[in-house]
Formats: structure tokens, sequence, C-alpha cells
């Protein structure tokens, strides 16, 4: 049974899926205006990771994730670059999609735009002003608050707070403070035509209308970093219970953010760091230890050791698996022992701490366990081969629910021949021939 914590209800909780042996699964996306920064990455590694864990289990997820295209900053980028916010969306959802490839993150079933969603925003607005959710001011249409009884839920704030504490703001059009846009009238950027005026939907409703219109319903998860639970996801939920008689999803899940050496990563403080340039200087794989490293609900605190941690620990990894799939390639065994009870507590080991609220950071404990037990294979010369085998088996999944390849590939013929030779030399004690057969393999890519 995987557990999960809950932020809706602040507590660990049984999963149980709407649809038996099914996860429906939405996570928040980028607006699409600049590039992914590590901080954006840590729910994309997250939840690709979740994914990837229930997929292991058996379960069909369907994850999607949304790009917002429609948005102040994005108009803002394209006037300061003097090209049109089509121009700048495409370039950077182009650039993400590459982004998430890198990460070795497995494809969403779908990425729906705002741009593509207008019909289905319109529709749903005008249906929360005939249910009284939403009211209309000189073609600016506001959501209103004080009608969702449970407004605030998730961030465990009262209505009565909220407009205590909100600020006043210049805008009085609102009833409340605190009712946020869902239609703003604008001749500024892209817009469209609607029952209230020429403009465009406002980021809190694009969510709700995009999980409603392609799950048709409820889902399992709704996920996304702790910074958009309020205000973004409380609204979200306050829509929903206004128009669907639901909290979107059943569980909600949020990532810790991110920062460096303790300071906020912020554009204006100049230290940010782009996803891409770290997946320049260090490969995917050493990229996903750091961020599963640490729990995902704890904030992350970004520094070159725990790079430095991730690095070394991947070369543990890697070098213990290729060995011994390199062994495993030789022996040609084929058997498998299922019923081995130190590699089926291995096994276990795994699936309870990621089950648990998907523990990665215990994961990996179990993950070195496998690596310690590969390493002992690779050095014993009468190793069990279907033990091996099976622990072969064992490793490749764990690796695979961390999103971690280590690019090792059978060799061809021709290869395991260079292999051979470059041993006999060895063997032979004839070091100039096996130090320039193995300048070769190193030079071909292969792993001894
Ligand atoms: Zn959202």
């Amino acid at each position: 049974m995987v557990r999960i914590y809950n932020s809706l209800s602040k507590q660990l909780e049984d999963f149980i899926p709407i649809k038996e042996n099914e996860v429906l699964m939405y996570v928040c996306g980028p607006t699409v205006y600049d590039r992914m920064h590590i901080g954006n990455s840590r729910p994309v590694i997250f939840f690709d990771t979740v994914t990837r864990f229930f997929r292991y289990l058996g379960y069909k997820v369907t994850y999607v994730s949304n790009f917002t295209d429609i948005d102040d900053k994005i108009i803002a980028r394209a006037q300061a670059s003097g090209i049109s916010e089509e121009e700048v969306s495409e370039h950077y959802i182009k650039e993400i999609k590459t982004t998430y490839q890198r990460l070795n993150c497995l494809p969403h079933e779908y990425n729906p735009r705002v741009t593509e969603t207008i019909p289905e925003i319109i529709n749903f607005i005008s249906a929360l002003i005939e249910k009284g959710g939403a009211y209309v001011v000189d073609g600016d249409v506001y959501f209103d608050c004080a009608k969702v009884q449970e407004y605030g839920i998730l961030s465990s704030q009262t209505i009565e707070n909220l407009i205590n504490g909100a600020r006043i703001e210049a805008n009085e059009k609102k009833n409340n403070p605190i009712d946020f846009t869902l239609w703003k009238k604008t001749s500024e950027g892209l817009s469209w035509p609607s029952p209230w005026s020429v403009g465009r939907p406002g980021w809190h409703t694009e969510c709700v209308v995009m999980i409603d219109s392609i799950f048709k319903g409820k889902i399992d998860i709704h996920g996304g970093g702790t910074d958009l639970k309020f205000p973004h996801h409380d609204n979200e939920i306050a829509q929903s219970i206004c128009s669907h008689d639901h909290m979107v999803a059943n569980y909600w899940i949020h990532s810790g953010l991110i920062d460096a050496s303790g300071e906020k990563m912020s554009k204006s403080i100049g230290n940010v760091v782009w996803a891409d340039d770290l997946l320049d200087r260090v490969p995917y794989q050493v990229y996903r230890l750091m961020m599963l490293n640490v729990p995902y609900r704890q904030p992350l605190n970004y520094k070159e050791e725990l790079l430095d941690q991730a690095q070394s620990d991947y070369e543990k990894i890697k070098r213990a698996f290729n060995g011994l799939f390199r062994k495993v390639e030789e022996s040609g065994n084929e058997g498998l022992s299922e019923t081995d009870e130190e590699l089926n507590a291995l096994k276990e080991e795994f699936t309870k701490a990621m089950s648990d609220d998907f523990n990665t950071a215990n994961a990996l404990t179990a993950i070195f366990k496998a690596v310690k037990m590969a390493n002992i294979f690779v050095r014993e010369k009468d190793s069990d081969l279907t033990r091996m085998r099976t622990l072969l088996n064992l490793f490749t999944d764990f690796l695979w629910v961390f999103g971690i390849e280590t690019g090792v590939k059978p060799l061809t013929r021709e290869e395991r021949d260079l292999v051979n030779r470059y041993q006999q030399a060895r063997r032979q004690k004839n070091y100039q021939l096996s130090d320039k057969l193995r300048e070769e393999i190193i030079e071909r890519g292969l792993d001894l």
C-alpha cells in the first residue's frame, strides 16, 4: 500500500485510486517566458519519479502537465524582444521540453496550453457566474471567494484572516480584496472575444478547466511546488467546489523549494541556477540523484557539496551496475532465483521506502545495498549465477524508478572479441598490448 502525505488533510493517507490500478495525476507546469531553473526542475523530477514508481507497481498512470502560455510576463518578454507572444511561448515550450528530455523524464500524456483551452475556459466561467460564484464588473470577471465556505482550506487560512490581512488594493471593482480574476478585459497582448469583453483568462482558472476537460472529473493526485499552495491551489479548489462540488483531487502533493546556500534563489539577486547550465556541467544522473537524495517535502539547500556527493554516489552505482551487467552477460545464465530471501528482502526494502510517501532518500539506501551485493558478485570467482541475474533485474528496476540509466549495452561479437583479447593480454602480462587494447575499449565507450 502506497502512503502519501496529503497537503489537504495534513496527514499520511493510504493511496486509494479512483479507478482500480490507475493513477490520474496533474501537475502545474511552467509559465513559458523563460528557461527552467533548478527550483522549477524539482517537481519535474519528483513527479516523474512518482510516475515511474506507480508504473513499477503495475499502475497505469496518466500524467498531465500544462504550459501557461498567456501571462503578463510573456507579454513583457515579447515587447522587450520585439517579437510576438506566440514566438516567445513557442520558443520556451520547445526549450523546456528539451530540458524535460535531458533530465530523462518520461513524456507526459498531455501538455495542454491555455491558448488551446479558451472555449472551455469561457464556458466554465459562464457556469460559475450562473451559479453565483463569480461576478462581472466592467468586462472583468471575478471569483467571489465569500461564496465558498472552505476557501483557504489547503493553506489553512480563513476568509476573515485573509480579508483582514489583505492590503488595500487599488482595484476597487472587487467585492472583496481576496477575490481573484477569472477573466480580464484587456487590449494588451493576446485576447479573445467573450460574453463579457475582449480579454483573456486569469491564471487560476486554467488548471481547473484543463483537468476537467481531460479527465472528466476528479483526479487522484494534484501536484506542484509548495509555493503554489496559496493562492493558486486554494483558488483551484474554490472554483472546483463551486462548479463541480469536489476538491479537484483526492491527494494534494507539494514539493519543497530550493534555495542557494541559504539564500532564496531569485533573478534579482542573480543567484539563479538554470537547469540546462547544470546539465552542461554534470550528467543528468547526478542531477537527479542530487534531487532525490533529499526527501521531497524538505527544502533543498543547493550547494556544491550536494553535487559532489551525488557525483560520487553515481560513480559507485555505475561501476557496480556495469560490472554486474558484464558478468551476467558473460555467464549467459538465464535462470532467476525468485525465492532468495536476501534478494526479496532488498526488493521489499526499496518498495517499502518508496511506498512511504516516496521516501527516495531511504530508497537510495536500498540501492546502495544493491551496489554492495553487486560488487561482491563481481569480485567472487564462483558467484551464484541465478542470484546474480536476479540482482541485476532488481538493480535495473530500482534505477529505472529513479530515472537513471548507466548506458551500458550488451557487447557486439566484435566488441566481445576485443575484450577477450584485452583480458588474455593481461593474463599473459603483455602490458604493452593490453594498454593498447584498453585504449581502444575506452575509445569505443565500452564499460569493463
Ligand atoms: Zn495550476
